[in-house]
């Protein structure tokens, strides 16, 4: 018997075939895997600075992420030097020294802004507090407790509604003895001008730090939403729990960004109530602001650690621009509804979430 090999040498042949096609697939496959990544990895842009006190990162993606970056550095630079409160010949130094002084228009607009936002939080927010700030040595790392009357009498000149604007001269006026400091507002406006100058450079997508105070612009490259954690207040190596969020901006204040303690052991941290002088210990020890522009955050961040948890959850239901987590300091983890669909609680966490609405 004859056995009739052509068919098998065929089948041979195709199977030879779509061997080598699959083949050719994967390898173009990994290939093309490759170049994508390599693509995606010549186009992220990282720029880190000290500056305003801090560490600044930032990130951006794109073939104007280079450009725009470098035109961040130079714009973080001029705002330092015209907001810092201890560099002399700054624009908030010439204020506190002279007691009018004509500003630049970006520390026109952010004392207005500040001051608009002290009023709103009656006074939560006050940028007089300056010579309070300073006798607690929260400026030099001088620290000391001020005793009861010597802070009484500096509370005599805290008062935000004493700073005058006039706007077309952009001038600032203060009484004597009353002294302006940015701390509490000035990287968010700068997280603000440095999103603005990316997006006119064409960059679409962009993750900014400005010592823990984020900002994002757009989505991640691949489309889906930065992730943010929020730092758990009572062990900073860990997280509360992390936020995912676009084109937003996500602003802590904590009492454990900068304290010291102090001979009695006790803790004294950097954001002061402006009723008594002392640090604002009203229930909280964190609080995360997130809306969109950044300047409100980082203003309300603060202002809301001082008004405590009553207060706070009163002004969220009576403004309803930004969504904020509060974190007591019996550990409970209160976040408003907005942010239900985009948080994601950290280990240990889950059982103190508290939406409200
Ligand atoms: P951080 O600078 O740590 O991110 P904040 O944005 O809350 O934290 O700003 C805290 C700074 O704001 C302080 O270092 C001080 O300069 C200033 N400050 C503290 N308390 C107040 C207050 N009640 N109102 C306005 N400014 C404040
Ligand atoms: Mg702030």
């Amino acid at each position: 018997m004859r056995i009739d090999l052509s068919g098998l040498h065929s089948g041979k042949r195709e199977c030879n075939l779509f061997f080598a096609i699959l083949v050719f697939i994967v390898i173009l496959a990994v290939w093309g895997n490759g170049v994508g990544q390599k693509r995606l990895a010549e186009t992220v842009h990282e720029k880190n600075l000290f500056a305003m006190d801090t560490y600044f990162s930032l990130r951006a993606y794109g073939p104007n992420a280079e450009a725009g970056l470098t035109l961040c550095e130079d714009r973080v630079r001029e705002l330092e030097k015209l907001l810092s409160v201890t560099a002399e010949g700054s624009d908030v130094w010439r204020i506190d020294q002279e007691q009018a002084a004509s500003v630049a228009e970006d520390t026109f607009r952010l004392i207005g802004e500040a001051l608009r936002i002290g009023e709103q939080t009656d006074g939560a927010l006050d940028i007089t507090l300056y010579p309070v700030l300073r006798a607690w040595g929260f400026t030099t790392g001088d620290y000391r407790i001020p005793e009861k009357q010597e802070l009484a009498e500096l509370l005599t000149a805290v008062d935000y509604r004493a700073v005058a604007l006039e706007g077309g001269s952009h001038s600032v006026t203060v009484p004597e003895g009353v002294q302006i400091d940015l701390g509490a507002v000035a990287k968010g406006y700068t997280g603000d001008v440095l999103i603005d100058i990316l997006r006119q450079q064409g960059v679409t997508s962009a993750i900014l730090d400005l010592g823990g105070n984020v900002q994002t612009l757009g989505t991640k490259p691949d489309g889906t939403p930065w992730r943010v954690a929020v730092r758990n207040p009572f062990d900073r190596s860990q997280v509360a729990g992390v936020l995912e969020v676009n084109d937003m901006c996500v602003i802590t204040s904590g009492g454990y960004e900068r304290y010291f303690t102090g001979e009695d052991g006790q803790i004294y941290w950097h954001i002061l109530d402006p009723v008594n002088g002392m640090p604002a210990r009203n229930g909280l020890v964190s609080v995360t602001v997130v809306g969109e522009q950044g300047v409100r955050c980082d203003a309300l961040s603060t202002a809301l650690f001082v008004m405590g948890k009553d207060r706070a959850v009163a002004f969220w239901k009576q403004q309803g621009d930004f969504d904020m987590i509060l974190i007591t300091e019996d550990g409970e983890l209160i976040l408003t509804e907005g942010l239900r669909d985009c948080f994601e609680s950290g280990a240990d966490w889950a059982e103190q979430v508290v939406y409200i609405d």
